[in-house]
This record gives structure tokens, sequence and C-alpha cells, in this order.
């Protein structure tokens, strides 16, 4: 039998239950896939409610685990398998290697003569990193990670010289025993090129609001300099295409809660930049829920913000100038037409990370990949794993299942 916690995912709610359980005492392991933790809230600029960097609450929570000794953490690793039950679970976890050693060797220069570009999904595809990389802003662990995969012979040649990087390093997998599991595997943006009405994939200046968010960090690609990724231009009439993918039972048939607040949240960057530009919003319904009624009524008493209520059917470029043209039906006047705009922005749904991925056993998902159930069990889902939270709501949702998790262990 065992008191010890394993939390799987180190994103914002794992990490808060992780720590929540620890500093009562408790063993905890966290189990994180991404080379680095912080998960999808290392990728905005602000967030809410009080629209600060993601560094004011990451790193307070990094800090704490660094000062706990009864927290452990695996990146670059998934759990394969989970047997046994409640207050004895045998969890086995693959370890992909990392292929550089722990400590803080500045590797920037061997970087630079690396050949191989790789496209950065960590940038939404806005930018190229190489294969050796650490460029993820306050990455914890601070530790290089490197793609050995995506080097070429040549580049191998060159590592191979580098004392803190052993290419002979091998994938393993380890057992883990633990008494209860808290699941916090988060989300990811909805796949945006099944929408191929609305002109993700194809049409270069409409990005998703996640690609803004990279756009609008000072740690993005562009330096926090919101242009198009077409030419660099600075827009001057932007317009958001609402529920990119929710509410809509070809794709989430669920409203991801979040994406309207976060939209009026970029639509202020978007002016704080360029104080002539217009903003235009084409929404099904504006979902401003409890106190963030009031963010909403605040950015939308600005006359060059302008809300529109109407169904987008479909996004097209318009050749030459590299313009998207919007073709929308105005709900309130009944009138259609196709709206010339220099950058769209497609407020995409969440989308639980678990969605068409296989789950171990004693994991149960419903059909769009959300956990269900399996409290009985000793297993334990935190944020958006279980439903579309925003950062506070995620925070609260990890607590609580930290506390379920040490009632299984301590009370069975
Ligand atoms: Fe649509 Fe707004 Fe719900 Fe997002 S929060 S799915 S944009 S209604």
């Amino acid at each position: 039998m065992s008191n010890s916690i394993l939390v799987v995912g180190g994103g914002f709610s794992g990490i808060t239950a992780a720590l929540e359980a620890a500093e009562v005492g408790h063993e905890v392991f966290i189990v994180e896939k991404a080379p680095f933790l912080g998960g999808r809230v290392m990728q905005l600029n602000k967030y809410f409610p009080k629209l600060c960097p993601p560094s004011c609450g990451l790193e307070i929570q990094f800090q704490r685990i660094k000062n706990n000794k009864n927290v452990k953490f695996f990146t670059l690793a998934e759990v394969e398998s989970i047997s046994g039950s409640k207050g004895n679970f045998e969890v086995k976890v693959r370890i992909k290697p990392r292929y550089v050693g722990p400590g803080s060797v500045e590797l920037s220069e061997v970087i630079e003569k690396l050949s191989n570009d790789i496209t950065d999904e960590f940038e939404f595809k806005l930018c190229d990193r190489k294969a050796l990389y650490m460029d993820v802003p306050f990455a914890f662990p601070a530790r290089y990670v490197l793609e050995k995969e995506n080097c070429t012979d040549e580049d191998l040649k060159l590592l191979e010289g580098v004392d803190v990087i052993d290419l002979k390093s091998e994938e393993k997998v380890i057992t883990l025993n633990v008494g209860s599991i808290v699941y916090a595997t988060g989300w990811k943006p909805y796949d945006v090129t099944k929408l191929s009405n609305l002109g993700a994939g194809t049409v270069q200046n409409c990005v998703t609001n996640m690609a803004l968010e990279r756009l609008a960090a000072p740690s993005g690609p562009t330096g926090g300099k919101i242009v198009r990724p077409s030419d660099g231009a600075q827009p001057k009439n932007i317009a958001f295409v609402q529920c990119a993918g929710s509410r809509d039972e070809n794709h989430l048939n669920f409203c991801s809660y979040i994406c309207c607040m976060a939209s009026l949240k970029q639509a202020a960057y978007i002016r704080d930049q360029y104080p002539d530009a217009k903003v235009t919003i084409y929404y099904i319904d504006l979902r401003t829920p409890g106190r963030y009624d009031k963010f909403a009524k605040r950015i939308l008493s600005d006359d060059r913000i302008n809300a529109v209520k109407g169904k987008v059917a479909d996004v097209i470029e318009e050749s030459g100038s590299g313009n998207v043209l919007v073709t929308v039906e105005d709900a309130e006047t009944g009138i259609k037409a196709q709206n010339e705009h220099d950058l769209v922005v497609l407020a995409t749904g969440m989308q639980p990370s678990l969605a068409g991925t296989p789950v171990p056993s004693g994991v149960q998902v419903d059909d769009q990949g959300f956990i269900v159930g399996g409290e009985e069990q000793g297993i334990f889902a935190a944020g958006c794993a279980k439903q579309p939270l925003d950062v506070m709501k995620t925070a609260q949702s990890g607590t609580a299942a930290a506390l379920k998790a040490i009632q299984t262990v301590i009370g069975r």
C-alpha cells in the first residue's frame, strides 16, 4: 500500500495538484510528456483573471517544486500502463532520452552550428528552431533537450564532442507505486485545418488565437509585435471569428468556455499596440461568464472594436494583397456581405489532450476525450482534462483533485 500520489501532466492544474499534496507531506510524482513543465499557460502572453504574464504564476510554482523534496518529476515521460487498484497502483512510465545532462551549461554556440531547421511547434509554426533547444520562456527544468531524430549526420558528429551530451542515452521504462492518481493532461487547440471553410492552413494571414498569443508575447517569434505572417506588416483591420470548431456537431460539440474572453483580451492587445487599428469580432453568442462580464463591457466600449452577431460562412485569401475576405451574414440585419480584413484570428476551441489517443485502462473518457468517472477507483481528473476552464478554475480544480487523492491514500 502506498501514500504516494501520481500526477499525470505538468501544466497549471497538475503542478497545483502536486504541490498541494506534497506540501502536506505526500511523495508526489509528476509525469509530463513535454521537455518542460508549465503546459499551455507557458504559451500565453497574458492570462485571466488579472491578465498576468505566465511568469507571474508559474515561476512561483517552479520555485515551490525546487524547494520541496517530496516532488519528483519526469519530463519527456508518458504513462504506459496502470495496474493494481486504489491504494496500490503500479504505473509503468516510458521516458524518452533528453540526451543532455543536468547543469546550466550554455549551448547557444553549438546550436548556431547545427544545420537543420525544424518547425517550432511551441511557436505554432510561426518560426523555426534547431534540434537542440531550450527556447521556451523561463524553462523548467533549465536544461536543453535534443531531438536526435532531427539531426543530420554532420550535426551528430558535431554533438558527439560536446561534454554534456550523451548520444547513446536510451529510452527507459520505470515503475512507480502510488496510492492514487490525478490526471491533469490538459488541452490542445482544435486542429483548425479540419475547418476547411475558415481558411486555416491555406490562408497565410489567418491565424489561430494561440498563434496570436505567441505573436503578442515578448518571448515570441516577433518579440511581441503583432504582425501579419505573410509580410510582417502591421495589421490595421483585424477580424476575429468566434466558435472556430466549437459548438459544432461535426467538430467539438461543446462551448470552449474561454475563447470569447480570449478574443476580447486579444482585441485589447491589438488596440494597445496600434491605436488606429479597427477590430471586428464575428460571433454567434458572446459568452462572458460571471465577473468577466465587466471586462467584456470595458473592451466593447472602445468604438474601434465592433462585435457583429453572425456566423462566418467562409474565409478566403484575396489574391495579390494577402488580405482576407470573410463572408458573413449579419444576424441582426440579415445582410450577407464579404468583408475585407488584413488579418483574421480564429477563436479556436479547446480539445482535451486525450482526444484521439489511447488511454491506460482505468482512465475513462467520453466521446470528446474528456475524463469521466474513475473516482471510485482512485483516479481523479483535474483542469481541462475534465472540462474547458480558465487558468484560475484549472488551479482550483487541481486543488480539489489533490484533496480527493489525499483522502484516498489516507482513508483507505
Ligand atoms: Fe464560442 Fe465563445 Fe463558447 Fe468559445 S466561448 S465556443 S467563442 S461561444
